[in-house]
């Protein structure tokens, strides 16, 4: 097999292991780690269809983790996709209305991040203990709402590891702060910030490529890692369901091997939608990758226009892990579009760091084909919601909804009747208040707990376990902070 190295999307000499790029989180030189070159699947599509998702999951990944061993690897799967998830199939595919929904919200917290971040924790702990890391790692993340509580659901208690998780104070939903501020374990601090997801995501990249501040770290036998989707530990994960999707598909005989699918998803940090590029470059028979925004449109501008303009106003929305204006993963892309020139992506990066604004080549938009923008307004959301229960009874959460919606638009403009998977990123539970609003408008006299109960009626199915009296559970983080104060907080944590 053909060994996979990492290296720099802004151009770092170094090399590395697929274990120190996940160790480290970020490059030096303020990077993405991307694969020097995408495997390409070894097996036929045909041989991999009945696979569970475990096996698929050490098909997929081994390509990648080159330096990882076959028993290395299975331990890290094993422990991830157990019974925390409350399906066997882990991510099961329902069609409704002509269309696939690729439900990835079966894990602990109720969203696809699980997906990836059920699995982190184990390959990072593996790669530490391969480079022989003694130092305490501190796991640095902000969160537009989900990725918090995974995180700190996969990180809690893992001995060696920190974490420390910063969310927009006012910007994510009742359920999605519940969770975080109640979250139990010795090593898991969250705190609030006074700013939106860009501010937090700023800071921790601030925080991470601060040099002073760095070597503190080290001389106190500490160590930064990120669990955001800038850890390329966590995009290599969200691979495996695209071709698991797939083959889903082609065991139901929804479709013929070699057939073509069209995949929409809703998207804030390019992360998700991403692992379905790589999926499509690495063979995967992907035809077009359809990007959903809301109203917080600045991804849809850019396919459009192949200008990146995140001078705009914020929107806080009903899907607020998509409220997103600087999409970090984009500069994954980037490096792919543009065959690796690094140089121009320093520039480009530079270029929105000062004017919040940059454009790519021309020879670089020819390449953006395989996408195609949509975004759907708060209104066109909660149409979706509304549509899709009173045809189906199935419910969807504002995420999801965003994506159907601009599926819906999609199918009609550009008359493209290919199947489609749409990813569906949140179980309704989690956004209780934004989806009952859409069935009806009298359910907003309720809190939104009391909603979880009214949900779960309406669907004649139970409120899931893990966020069943979550309104009576303590609290335990109360810290709320300005954004410029975030590396002191840090700092204080660690006693240093
Ligand atoms: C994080 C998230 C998204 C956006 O995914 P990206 O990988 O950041 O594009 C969409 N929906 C939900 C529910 C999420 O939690």
């Amino acid at each position: 097999m053909e060994e996979i190295f990492y290296i720099s999307t802004r151009g770092s000499e170094k090399k590395l292991s697929s274990a120190e790029a996940i160790l480290q989180g970020i490059a030096e030189d303020g990077g993405l780690f991307v694969p020097g070159a995408l495997p390409k699947i070894s097996q036929s599509l045909e041989e991999l269809k009945d696979m569970n998702y475990k096996e698929l999951a050490y098909c997929i990944m081994k390509s990648f983790l080159t330096d990882f061993s076959e028993e290395e690897l299975r331990e890290c799967i094993e422990q991830a996709y157990d019974d925390k998830f409350d399906t066997k199939v882990i991510a099961p595919l329902a069609k409704k209305e002509g269309a696939y929904f690729l439900e990835l919200y079966h894990g602990p917290t109720l969203a696809f991040k699980d997906m990836a971040l059920s699995i982190l924790p184990h390959l990072l702990k593996t790669a530490a203990k391969k480079l022989n890391n003694h130092k305490e790692i501190v796991i640095l993340t902000a969160t537009s709402g989900d990725t918090g509580k995974a995180a700190l659901e996969g990180f809690a208690n893992v001995e060696g590891i920190k974490i420390i998780v910063f969310f927009p104070e006012h910007g994510v939903s009742e359920v999605q702060k519940r969770q975080m501020i109640t979250q139990t374990g010795d090593n898991s601090y969250v705190i609030g910030i006074e700013g939106n997801f860009d501010d937090a995501q700023n800071g921790v990249k601030e925080i991470f490529t601060d040099s002073n501040f760095i070597n503190q770290l080290k001389n106190n036998n500490y160590m930064f890692s990120s669990a955001n989707s800038i850890n390329i530990g966590r995009l290599i994960p969200q691979i495996v369901y695209y071709f698991y999707a797939y083959l889903t598909m082609l065991r139901q005989v929804e479709i013929k091997t070699g057939e073509t699918i069209n995949v929409v998803v809703p998207t804030g940090n390019f992360g998700n939608i991403l692992a379905g590029y790589y999926a499509k470059h690495m063979g995967l028979p992907i035809n077009k990758l359809i990007c959903a925004s809301n109203e917080n449109k600045v991804l849809y501008d850019f396919i459009n226009s192949g200008i990146y303009d995140k001078q705009r106003e914020f929107v806080l929305t009903s899907s607020p892990s998509m409220d997103i204006l600087i999409s970090s993963n984009l500069e994954r892309l980037l490096y792919t579009l543009s065959g690796g020139n690094t140089n121009e992506i320093k520039e480009m990066m530079a270029l929105l760091k000062k004017e919040g604004c940059y454009e790519i080549t021309s020879q670089m938009k020819e390449k953006l084909n395989d996408f195609k923008g949509g975004f759907a307004s708060e209104t066109e959301t909660f149409e979706a919601i509304k549509e899709i229960f009173d045809k189906t009874d199935y419910l969807i959460d504002t995420h999801t909804a965003v994506a159907h919606s601009v599926y819906k638009k999609y199918v009609v403009q550009e008359n493209d009747h290919t199947k489609t998977v749409i990813a569906s990123t949140a179980s309704p539970f989690k956004f209780t208040r934004s989806v009952m609003k859409a069935i009806d408008e009298q359910y907003d006299k309720f809190s939104d707990f009391e909603l979880l109960e009214l949900m779960a009626r309406l669907i004649h199915d139970e409120v899931p376990n893990r966020i069943k009296d979550i309104d009576k559970r303590p609290i335990l983080h109360k810290t709320v902070c300005e954004k410029d104060e975030m590396k002191t907080k840090v700092a204080e944590i660690l006693g240093i």
